[in-house]
C-alpha cells in the first residue's frame, strides 16, 4: 500500500474509532464485527466521540423515524475535530462512514444528502472496511490532505459476507454474546424493508456456528443469544431445533435463547425443546403485528389470527411459566377501528409479558409502499396509546 506524505512517529500512532449504533440486535452485532476487524489491524475503540479519528454510524432504516434520527446527527459528529489530526494539521474533521440499512437503501445518494460522510458500506460488505480505511489513508494522513475528503467511496455489492467475520472474538459483553445464526430475510412482509436492505434468508453452517459459540466460552462468555430476522426458519444440514439441541450440549454454556421467531415457523416440536432443555431460556418473542385477518393478509404474514391464538395456547401448555412477547404495528394501510379493535382484543386475551407497538410507516421499495397510507396520523397515535396502556396494565399485572 504506497503511503502519502511523510512518515514520523506521530503517524504510526494508530487511529481511533468510534461507533454509532441505531437499530436491533443484529447491527449491535454488526459492530462488533466491525470492531473486531478493526482491532485486529491496531484500531483502538473509544467510547468518546471527540477523541475518535474515525466515526461510523451503523444505521436502522427499518421505520422513518429511525433514518431522521440518524440525518439530524451525521451534521453533528461532522462539526467534530479529531485531536489526531490537530496533532498533523489543524481544523481536521473525522473521516465519517455510514454503514447497515440505510447504507443498503440509500447507496451513494448519501453523499448528497450528508456530504461528510466519506464511506458508505452495505450490511454484506462489512468486512471491507479495513481497506476502504487504508484507501482513505488514515493509516498514514499526509498533513497536507483535503480537510474534505474528497474521496468518497460506496461498496454495497450484496454478495454473501464471509464466514471469517463472525471468528475475530469481540465481544461488547463480558458474559453475554450475540451470534447471527442466519442473516436475511426472504419473507416480503408487504412493510417490511429488511429483505430489500438485508437480502434474503441465508443460513450459516451450523458447524460455524458451534465453534464461534466454543470459541467465546474460551474467552470467558457463558450466555447466548442465536439471532436472525426469522430466527426459526433456520435450515442447513440441521434444523432448527435439532441446532438448539446442539447448543444446548455444548460444555460450559450456561444459558442462551434467540430472537426473532416468526408464528409460521412456529411449531409444537419447537415448544417441546423449549420445555426440554435446560439451558435454553423459556422465552418467545412472536411478533403478531395484527389481530385482524384482512390486515394481516394485507401484510403478507402468511397466517391468521386463529393460528397465532392456538400457538399462545400450545405454548402456554407445553412450556411451563415461558415468557411471551410480541411487535405490532397499529394504523396499517385500510385498518378500521374495527381492525384495531381486534388487535386490542387480542392483547388483552393473549396476555404478552410485554409488547412493542409501532405507528405504522410507509418504507420504500415495500409492496405497501403501493398501498394508501389512508390512516390518520390522530387516529395513529391514539391507537397506539390504547395499546401502549392496555399492554402497561397487564404487564404490571403479571410482575
Ligand atoms: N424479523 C422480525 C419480525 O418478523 O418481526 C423483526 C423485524 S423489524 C426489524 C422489527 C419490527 O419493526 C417488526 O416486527 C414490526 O413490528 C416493525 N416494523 C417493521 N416495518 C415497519 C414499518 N414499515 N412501520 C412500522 N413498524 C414496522
Ligand atoms: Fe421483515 Fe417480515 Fe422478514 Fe420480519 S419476517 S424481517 S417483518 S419481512
Amino acid at each position: 500500500m504506497p503511503t502519502r506524505g511523510n512518515s514520523s512517529s506521530s503517524e504510526k500512532k494508530k487511529p481511533v474509532l468510534y461507533i454509532r449504533t441505531f437499530g436491533c440486535q443484529m447491527n449491535v452485532r454488526d459492530t462488533e464485527v466491525v470492531c473486531g476487524l478493526l482491532k485486529r489491524q491496531g484500531y483502538k475503540i473509544t467510547e468518546e466521540a471527540g477523541e475518535a479519528d474515525i466515526i461510523i454510524f451503523n444505521t436502522c432504516s427499518v421505520r422513518q423515524h429511525a433514518e431522521d434520527k440518524v440525518w439530524s446527527e451525521i451534521g453533528k459528529y461532522a462539526k467534530l475535530r479529531t485531536p489526531y489530526s490537530v496533532r498533523r494539521t489543524h481544523n481536521q474533521r473525522p473521516i465519517i462512514g455510514l454503514i447497515g440499512c440505510m447504507a443498503q437503501n440509500y447507496k451513494e445518494q448519501i453523499f448528497q444528502r450528508a456530504p461528510s460522510v466519506d464511506f458508505v458500506v452495505g450490511s454484506s460488505d462489512i468486512h471491507k472496511i479495513p481497506s476502504i480505511l487504508k484507501r482513505l489513508a488514515i493509516d498514514h494522513r499526509p498533513s497536507t490532505i483535503d480537510p474534505l475528503f474528497q474521496v468518497k467511496i460506496w461498496e454495497t455489492d450484496g454478495s454473501k459476507r464471509p464466514e471469517e467475520i463472525y471468528h475475530t472474538g469481540y465481544y461488547q459483553d463480558k458474559d453475554h454474546a450475540y451470534v447471527v445464526i442466519s442473516e436475511g430475510c426472504s419473507n416480503y412482509c408487504s412493510y417490511c424493508l429488511v429483505p430489500y436492505v438485508r437480502g434474503d434468508l441465508h443460513n450459516r453452517d451450523y458447524k460455524e456456528i458451534l465453534k464461534e459459540i466454543e470459541e467465546a466460552i474460551d474467552n470467558g462468555i457463558n450466555k447466548f443469544t442465536l439471532l436472525g430476522q426469522n430466527v426459526n426458519a433456520y435450515q442447513s444440514t440441521v434444523s432448527f431445533v435439532q441446532l438448539l439441541k446442539l447448543v444446548n450440549g455444548i460444555k460450559g454454556l450456561e444459558e442462551f435463547s434467540f430472537i426473532t421467531s416468526h408464528p409460521k415457523d412456529t411449531s409444537v416440536e419447537l415448544f417441546q425443546a423449549m420445555q426440554d432443555l435446560e439451558k435454553l431460556k423459556k422465552y418467545l418473542h412472536l411478533p403478531v403485528q395484527s389481530g385482524s385477518d384482512k390486515i394481516l393478509k394485507l401484510m403478507n404474514r402468511g397466517y391468521s389470527r386463529r393460528f397465532y391464538l392456538d400457538l399462545v395456547q400450545n405454548y402456554r401448555k407445553i412450556v411451563k411459566e415461558g415468557l411471551l412477547t410480541t411487535d405490532i404495528i397499529v394504523g396499517f394501510p385500510t385498518e378500521t377501528d374495527k381492525d384495531f379493535q381486534e388487535t386490542y382484543d387480542l392483547v388483552k386475551g393473549a396476555g404478552f409479558n410485554a409488547a412493542y407497538i409501532f405507528k405504522y410507516s410507509v418504507r420504500p421499495h415495500t409492496a405497501a409502499e403501493n398501498m394508501p397510507d389512508d390512516v390518520a396520523k390522530v387516529d395513529k397515535e391514539r391507537r397506539h396509546k390504547e395499546i401502549l396502556g392496555l399492554q402497561k396494565e397487564i404487564s404490571r399485572k403479571k410482575r
